[in-house]
């Protein structure tokens, strides 16, 4: 390496970007050219759920606009510690659940493992930003009876990596889980729930595509992108590089008040998504979880943004607007409300 020279950014590896992150409000608001009196509440509301946001990601925001929709994900406000009684800790129950480390087992056929209890970013509005992950470290015995168990249920057709971010973890970690997955022969599909390609594009190596696609199984990613600006050209060439090597993309997003809660915002959504190759599965309503009543969208109001989706784009691009129950055997689907001619 010849000293004093910087790195291209191609060659700086998502490791270092994970790592680099910034989680000082401080310089968050300075990097953006924000108000500085921004910074008390995000302090304030950072001490309970920390800040944190990669540079690929800061990069999309655009400076000096304090209502950005990527930055409205990422930044802490005041309004996060407001108390109200129907936003609570553990909204859908996944702590009775998790009766295993590791391991949420809800609906049938499918199985979910949290993978890494880590994230890459901080999503304010994250229904998991109460979740006690540091019980879910798996150790290598855990990780056994993780896969004893899977072993031992043979209607477990499709395994999820989850998380935290499941491609937070090594890809030694991944390589190795694949194949043992692989090896139970009921299990007949892979499935990837992530936000880390979006946030760190950079995190789609061949490394990456030779852990997951390296046995029999099929692999589906579903991308959690909530805004059409999040659709770099950066991301589209990480997405290009996942369906060269036949993942199927499918992508899920929040309803989010301020985010994506308007007409134009989903359209631009979906667009840009059926112009990368990846079809919208799931628009999910909120979960009421404690310090994210400010991006609450009401029923009527989905169902009405549902209804016009379908008015203005094909079918199979429109997600399918669905809410989680605490003990329902799916997720539940909020009929779109149709418009009139
Ligand atoms: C959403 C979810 C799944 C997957 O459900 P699909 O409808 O197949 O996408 C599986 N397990 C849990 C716990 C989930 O929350
Ligand atoms: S990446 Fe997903 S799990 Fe992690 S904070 Fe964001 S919404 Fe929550």
């Amino acid at each position: 390496m010849i000293h004093g020279s910087l790195a291209p950014v191609e060659s700086v590896n998502w490791q270092s970007l994970l790592a680099g992150s910034i989680t000082d409000p401080r310089i968050l608001l300075s990097r953006l050219d924000l108000d500085p009196a921004l910074l008390g509440p995000a302090r304030a509301a950072s001490a309970d759920f920390s800040l944190r946001v990669p540079e690929p990601y800061l990069s999309r925001m655009q400076r000096g606009n304090p209502t950005d929709p990527l930055l409205r994900q990422v930044l802490p406000v005041g309004e996060e510690l407001l108390e109200h009684p129907d936003f609570v800790l553990d909204p859908l129950g996944e702590q009775q659940t998790n009766a295993r480390p590791g391991i949420i087992h809800k609906y049938h056929g499918r199985l979910l493992l949290v993978v890494s209890g880590g994230c890459a970013v901080n999503c304010r509005y994250c229904f998991r930003r109460h979740f006690p992950y540091e019980d879910n470290n798996l150790s290598t015995d855990e990780w056994r009876e993780a896969l004893d168990y899977i072993r031992q249920d043979d209607s477990i057709a499709e395994v999820i990596y989850s998380g935290g971010d499941p491609l937070a973890a090594s890809d030694r970690r991944l390589a190795w889980l694949t194949r043992e997955i692989a090896d139970i022969a009921h299990v007949r599909r892979l499935r990837v729930h992530t936000r880390l390609p979006v946030v760190i594009p950079q995190r789609v190596t061949s490394e990456l595509i030779d852990a997951l696609c390296g046995t029999r199984l099929p692999v589906s990613m579903v991308l959690h992108c909530n805004h059409a600006n999040e659709l770099d050209s950066q991301l589209g060439s990480a997405i290009q590089t996942l369906r060269q090597a036949g993942v199927m993309l499918l992508n899920q997003a929040v309803l989010l008040r301020g985010v994506n809660d308007n007409i134009e915002a989903q359209v631009a959504l979906s667009e840009a998504l059926g112009d990368n190759g990846v079809l919208p599965y799931y628009l999910h309503v909120l979960d009421h979880v404690k310090g994210a009543q400010h991006f609450h969208v009401d029923d009527d109001t989905a169902r009405r943004l549902s209804g016009e989706l379908l008015a203005r784009l094909p079918g199979f691009l429109v997600p399918r607007l669905v809410r989680e129950v605490a003990g329902a055997t799916s997720k539940t689907p909020l009929p779109p409300t149709l418009i009139s001619q």
